[in-house]
């Protein structure tokens, strides 16, 4: 990937935010990403960071929340530059990139999946509605499309409802329904929570599979920092509806620099680690309250290197401390030369 191509999709200062009974709440808060052709980038965080949110609001269906300010520029193949955030959440525009351009594969899939119709239906909808083929040539790519991804009985599930399968099948065929029109993003959210480890590793690959063979961009949203390593080129890392650090896996995990980052990486079980009289390591209190975030840092109240009259007065802002490595924290505010690659040294 050339260093000076243009991004696929760029994320300016956007900020979404939901109309409660007790007020406004701001679920994204300003958040910048940009995500180059061909790349797997890694959105982390604790529920309730805003991940979810933010990747929603490229597909504009962010509702019942609002994008409040800020840009979503998407480079379409078919219709040149586009402003998402201006266009209609339900206008023919948007209708015609999800799915054909931009897919999403949900974390649930019997939200996307209706149950009063099989599964042969609704994948071949989408080919019929986005490509215009005939209904014979949709249901036999809907076979292959299942074939490709590891379904078993691909032409018995075809004619099967969403309750009849398990949920590491309806997870499969959804990304089959996600990856029949070869979008060129593909935005995974959570694809795997809800599934056994070795049908998560068995997903993961045919994610990452996609990625080497069509070289689809991937925004993969995930709370499991484990599963990142396996998948991504790049990390960003979300707190409060604000992205905290930003840096290319290994780096990330070899030497995370922002407390959080590094509680999550700490937070991570290793195999090569002894837990029988230790205690895992979790970050400790909550997420604050979303009515009331902490003032400065919003991390300050849980941060092990709270510094007083620093941390809790003023937000420090997102700095590139070496090439490619964006971090907020006032840790790194004026000292850039103290920098090591030692994970957790400063
Ligand atoms: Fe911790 Fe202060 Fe850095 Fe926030 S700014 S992460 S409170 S050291």
């Amino acid at each position: 990937m050339m260093e000076n191509q243009k991004p696929l999709l760029s994320i300016n200062n956007l900020h979404v935010g939901f109309k409660m009974r007790q007020g406004f709440v701001n679920a994204v808060n300003g958040i910048n990403l940009k995500l180059n052709a061909g790349q797997v980038l890694a959105l982390v965080g604790e529920s309730g960071s805003g991940k979810t949110v933010a990747a929603r609001s490229i597909l504009r269906i962010e509702a019942p929340g609002k994008i409040t300010e800020g840009e979503i520029e998407y480079q379409s193949p078919n219709h040149g530059m586009l402003n998402l955030h201006q266009l209609k959440a339900a206008g023919l525009q948007i209708r015609s990139i999800r799915w054909k351009e931009i897919a999403m594969i949900f974390q649930e899939p019997m939200t996307s999946f209706g149950p009063m119709h099989t599964f042969g239906n609704q994948i071949a909808e989408a080919l019929i509605i986005h490509e215009n083929v005939s209904k014979s040539e949709a249901y036999d790519r809907t076979l292959e499309s299942l074939q490709e991804v590891g379904m078993p009985r691909p032409a018995k599930v075809m004619k099967q409802y969403p309750h009849q399968i398990s949920g590491g099948m309806r997870q499969r065929a959804m990304i089959a329904m996600a990856l029949i029109c070869n979008p060129q993003i593909l935005v995974a959210d959570e694809p795997t929570t809800a599934l056994d480890v070795s049908t998560e590793a068995q997903i993961l690959k045919l994610i990452r599979d996609r990625q080497e063979t069509l070289n689809t961009t991937i925004l993969y949203i995930t709370h499991n920092l484990g599963v990142v390593f396996n998948i991504a080129d790049q990390v960003a890392v979300m707190y409060l509806g604000e992205i905290i650090e930003q840096a290319p896996v290994s780096d990330l995990f070899i030497s995370p620099k922002h407390p959080y980052t590094e509680a999550l990486i700490n937070a991570v079980p290793r195999v090569d680690t002894d837990y029988t009289n230790r205690k895992s390591k979790v970050i400790k209190g909550n997420i604050p309250d979303p009515y009331s975030h902490p003032k400065g840092c919003k991390f300050h109240p849980r941060c092990p290197k709270f510094m007083k009259d620093v941390c809790d007065t003023a937000k420090p802002d997102m700095i590139e401390i070496v090439a490619n490595r964006f971090v907020a924290c006032h840790l790194y505010s004026n000292t850039q030369e103290n920098l090591t690659n030692e994970p957790g040294k400063y």
